[in-house]
């Protein structure tokens, strides 16, 4: 057997390659930025050439790195969620750029199919919402303003962004995985296949949509010629979904949450469909050997984008990592709440149209108390999400957290406190490549299933509650407040 597996990390700020050994441990890795490009308030693209050529190169790194092709077992994938590509199958050539998952450039159109009444349907088939963030939407806006879709003719091609990666990787393989087909609004969460009514109802060619795969197997091979030697695609799973797998949470009422670009909290259902009343989301988690398991989803579009915000706009922070140290230099947030709605807000409100609002400004007011209301936006967020989670009878018993943002210590802390359970957070907080190649191990025959895929996985720390009550209420009643204020003025 090779050595290594090699997971491809298509993120949405930046590409990873990353080289695991079988036990787990982490050989090596290769990042690189990806361009985010913001045509517009609320339009947000990825070029999909960049995606694929930033990708090449870092996989290429490692496979250097893993001294030859043959030395790789297997290669899983994992990648941001919903974002859409269209590309020619006979040039293999994109059709225009990838419309991410934070565009919201559809919300009229979600709205318009909302009032006609078509939510209900929608929400019993896939276990979404009719919101700009799935990626159905986004595909009949590109066949409406693109004609380069419809010249394409029967060689138009659809896929999220682990579709159009095989389709590099393999020269013309066109497949997707079921975790991320339950993301497009076109698959029923019980369809083996894409759904005909959700088809219609969007006008997408079933012909331009790749075929649905499990997220473990042996799927196929990359071409010889780009890395010296073939290698078998074994895995594929969202991002989230890979998460939720490389935080082990795989009995029914395990919860994590990943804290990246936006927040996304997973609890899994095991083989019950979850059906929600309090606008979460029900998604595929995995599909082994044709049977799914399920997880109930609370989506929040803004975390860690914040933080990224204040360093590239406001010029508040050099690095991300800083407002840590600033959001300790205070006592506390000094009167300041943040709304963090710089793209609509998500989940449990689902409100397209509502923009972010910085509140309780003074003359006192300095650089470390808007950090900190910014890193405070977390806990807040995720304690809405806790109280719909509850309600649907899913209640959180204790939280294991990860993603680039739940490296910050105070953050860890001030969840455990708002949320008043212990939190969780694993020695490697790159779940999301774990659960990819946790995936790519049972899809080459490495481990026999993903719980004996669990050796992986390696020691955590946990962050106890230690805030006292009045504090957290006190908390809580700002923040409600603002929210309630920022959400009637758009009613
Ligand atoms: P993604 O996979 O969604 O691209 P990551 O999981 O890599 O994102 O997380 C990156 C995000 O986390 C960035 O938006 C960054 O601003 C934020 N971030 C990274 N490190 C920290 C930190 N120490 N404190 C606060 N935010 C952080």
């Amino acid at each position: 057997m090779s050595d290594f597996l090699l997971v491809l990390d298509e993120g949405t700020t930046s590409t990873r390659a990353i080289l695991y050994a079988h036990d787990g441990t982490v050989v090596g890795t290769a990042q690189r930025e990806l361009t985010q490009h913001y045509p517009a308030p609320g339009l947000v693209e990825h070029d999909a050439d960049e995606i694929w050529d930033q990708t090449l190169a870092c996989a290429r790194k490692m496979v250097e790195q893993a001294g030859g092709a043959s030395r790789i077992a297997a290669i899983g994938i994992t990648n941001q969620r919903e974002t859409v590509l269209a590309w020619d199958r006979r040039s293999g050539q994109p059709l225009g750029r990838a419309i991410v998952w934070q565009d919201r450039r559809t919300a009229e159109t979600c709205e318009g199919l909302r009032v006609a009444g078509h939510e209900a349907m929608v929400r019993e088939k896939t276990g979404l919402l009719l919101d700009p963030y799935f990626s159905a939407t986004k595909m009949r806006w590109m066949l409406d303003h693109w004609p380069a879709l419809g010249e394409s003719g029967d060689a138009l091609a659809f896929g999220t962004v682990e579709s159009w990666l095989v389709w590099k990787l393999t020269g013309g393989l066109h497949i997707t995985d079921a975790s991320n087909a339950s993301r497009t609004m076109l698959m029923a969460l019980d369809g083996a296949d894409w759904d005909d009514d959700l088809l219609a109802l969007h006008g997408v060619p079933r012909g331009a949509l790749p075929e649905i795969v499990d997220t473990a197997g042996a799927f196929g091979h990359t071409a010889p010629d780009l890395f010296g030697a073939p290698i078998p695609i074994c895995g594929l799973a969202g991002d989230q979904q890979a998460a939720t797998i490389g935080q082990q949470c795989l009995r029914a009422g395990q919860v994590k949450a990943t804290l990246g670009t936006g927040a996304f909290v997973l609890a899994s259902t095991g083989a019950v469909i979850p059906r929600s009343r309090h606008r979460l989301l029900g998604t595929v988690l995995a599909q082994m050997d044709g049977q799914r398991t399920y997880a109930l989803e609370g989506s929040v579009f803004v975390a860690g984008s914040l933080v990224k915000w204040l360093r590239d706009q406001l010029c508040m922070v050099v690095a991300a990592a800083e407002t840590e140290t600033l959001a300790r230099s205070v006592a506390d947030n000094g009167g300041v709440c943040i709304l963090p709605a710089l793209s609509g807000l998500g989940a449990p409100h689902w409100r397209a149209e509502v923009r972010g609002h910085i509140a309780g400004l003074s003359h006192s007011t300095g650089r470390a108390h808007i950090v900190r209301a910014a890193l405070e936006t977390i806990a807040h967020q995720m304690h809405d999400l806790q109280t719909a989670f509850a309600a649907d009878d899913a209640p959180w018993h204790d939280l294991r957290i990860d993603g680039g943002m739940s490296a910050n210590d105070w953050i860890a802390q001030d969840l455990a406190d708002m949320l008043d359970i212990s939190v969780e957070r694993p020695a490697g907080v790159e779940t999301t490549a774990l659960g990819a190649a946790m995936l790519a191990g049972v899809g080459c025959g490495l481990y026999a299933g993903l719980e004996d895929a669990a050796v992986m996985r390696k020691g955590a720390r946990n962050f106890i509650p230690a805030m006292v009550q009045a504090v957290r209420s006190a908390r809580l009643a700002q923040w409600h407040d603002l929210l309630a204020t920022e959400l009637a003025k758009h009613a």
